[in-house]
């Protein structure tokens, strides 16, 4: 059919295999860099080939399956950055299942609301996170095993050792390893069976999960794009699509990459001196951060700047040149995670205030958010995608909330698209606060302000900042009579929610919350509030 004049249409230039499978597509092209180093711990130099990945992969598919899981079954991880994560992810897919990867700093109510709705069956931890996070594990009814990854014996857990490497732990489950001649993922039905589980707000609300079927995961590692083979360094949390996701991806292309479990600017910056790193792969606040703190450190090897999950300002983008002095290029990405990564992408130094052009196999409309009518060049409205790469949809939640009558996915952001067909963000229609790229969803601060006895009503909103990006501030309307203070209620959101979530914005006394007719929160008059009342920022 003739297509749409007003959609920007991405290349269609990714052929995803007949067998819709992930597992075994992962696992297949991993093998074929077997001898291959693909991850280097940055803080202590322990290597990971790809070969072993694969084979620890195929073990834990095989341990799983005789300890009795069933195609379907949820399994979580809750690691910081470390060498299993990736064999398990790859393993737990081969074995016809589902992975959720969850945040390892979560709070017990922020576990058990994420769990709740992905339901996992084992969870895999690392020994930070199992000491962080087992007794609110074990109040989880789901979760039947929890296994320890590392050699450390924890009581009443399983090793990953024991399922996964032969001759590493002191009860192996096999005999031997698995031969990959011999190896066959489990069956899916890949365009609708679930191969990971990812949370997100969405639009509006709490953290919802976020179906990503074995097509999306197929076609997000298809691109025919050739990626230089350099050494990269990332600090992205995996469990967040933009780390999972692009390790996915630069796996199926060979790379290698160098991480750190987590972020210290002058360990980073001795680690690209070290290793010579190529590619820095990073949010924008890091960014930030790295331009501006001063250091000794030879930072020039690095080539290329690959930045994404929050704005990227100009300001920050052209100040790449000057900190990194032989970079070539500063990469944008624009996405989420119910697009399963990237929608928009941008190399492009001329147009720098850019997210870039429409990713492969992707489609773009912009339209008006009250009217529904499509719009053309240059008029801003609500971004919407179509294509393989966006989720099959929220679990528990009916398609046509999320999806207009088309198939596409109404993104909750604002934008438009130039002469060019380059598309710019220029705000968000929806709730989300990006707290140095972490999602924050206001819904969730309100429903615990909403616990204090102080407290009558409480709307929350992002207040720009220079370096994070936004920070959350909460407008409250105090019970009569109370005395309670801004200290209080920070202190009170701190104790119950995680880093990203505490009140940073701090907490501004109100008469009322502007409201609709309905009832809902009115959040653009809350922004404007921002302006309007005093910050002690
Ligand atoms: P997440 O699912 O956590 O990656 O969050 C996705 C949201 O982050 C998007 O819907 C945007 O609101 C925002 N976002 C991601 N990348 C960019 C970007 N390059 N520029 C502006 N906003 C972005």
């Amino acid at each position: 059919m003739l297509k749409n004049p007003l959609y920007v249409y991405g290349p269609e230039d990714r052929y995803v295999p007949a067998k819709l499978n992930a597992g075994d597509f992962l696992l297949q092209k991993i093998w074929e860099h077997k001898e291959k180093v693909s991850m280097i711990n940055g803080a202590t130099d322990e290597k990971l080939t790809y070969g072993e990945m694969a084979q620890e992969a195929m073990n834990l598919a095989v341990s799983l399956v005789k300890l009795g899981v069933r195609k379907g079954d949820v399994i979580a991880i809750c690691s910081e950055n470390r060498r299993e994560f990736w064999s398990t992810v790859i393993g737990v897919i081969c074995a016809g299942c589902v992975v959720t990867t969850i945040n390892t700093s979560y709070t017990k109510d922020e576990l058990k609301h994420v769990t709740g709705i992905s339901k996992p069956k084992y969870v895999f931890c690392s020994p930070f996170s199992y000491k962080a996070q087992a007794k609110n594990f074990r109040t989880i009814e789901y979760i039947k095993k929890i296994i320890v990854f590392g050699e450390e014996k924890q009581k009443n857990t399983l090793s990953y050792n024991d399922l996964a490497i032969i001759g590493r732990g002191s009860n192996s489950m096999l005999k031997e390893n698995v031969n990959i001649d011999d190896f066959d993922a489990i069956e899916v039905t890949g365009q609708d069976d679930v191969a990971m589980i990812l949370y997100s707000s969405g639009t509006t609300g709490l953290p919802k999960g976020v179906m990503v079927t074995h097509l999306n995961v197929l076609t997000a590692c298809s691109s025919t794009t050739e990626m230089p083979d350099i050494l990269s360094l990332t600090i992205t949390p995996w469990y967040h699509t933009m780390g999972l996701m692009s390790h996915l991806i630069g796996f199926v292309k060979g790379k290698t990459t160098i991480y750190l479990p987590k972020f210290e600017v002058q360990q980073y910056l001795q680690t690209v001196e070290k290793y010579r790193v190529s590619q820095l792969t990073v949010v924008p606040p890091v960014l930030i951060a790295l331009c501006k703190t001063p250091s000794k450190h030879d930072v020039s090897s690095v080539m290329m700047v690959a930045s994404g999950a929050a704005p990227l300002h100009k300001e920050t983008a052209d100040g790449v040149f000057k900190r990194f002095p032989n970079a070539q290029a500063v990469i944008q990405g624009y996405g989420m995670t119910e697009c399963t990564l990237v929608v928009a992408i941008n190399a492009n130094p001329d147009k720098s205030a850019s997210v870039g052009q429409v990713n492969s196999n992707t489609i773009v409309k912009i339209v008006h958010p009250e009217t529904g009518k499509v719009l053309g060049p240059n008029q801003e409205g609500e971004i919407c995608v179509k294509g393989a790469m966006i989720m099959k949809g929220y679990i528990g939640k009916k398609k046509q909330d999320d999806f207009d009558e088309e198939g596409f996915f109404k993104t909750g952001d604002i934008g438009y698209f130039d002469d060019d067909k380059y598309l710019y963000i220029v705000d968000r229609l929806k709730e989300l606060i990006k707290w140095k790229a972490y999602q924050v969803a206001p819904a969730e601060l309100e429903a615990v302000l909403l616990k204090h006895e102080s407290v009558r009503d409480a709307g929350v909103v992002g207040m720009p900042h220079p370096s994070a990006g936004e920070v959350p501030l909460a407008f409250v309307v105090a019970q009569p009579d109370s005395k309670v203070t801004e200290a209080e209620l920070q202190k009170f959101v701190a104790e119950r929610l995680s880093n990203p979530k505490h009140l940073r914005g701090g907490v501004r006394f109100v008469e009322a919350i502007p409201k609709s007719l309905t009832g809902k929160i009115l959040r653009k008059d809350l922004r404007k509030m921002l302006k309007s009342t005093k910050s002690k920022l």
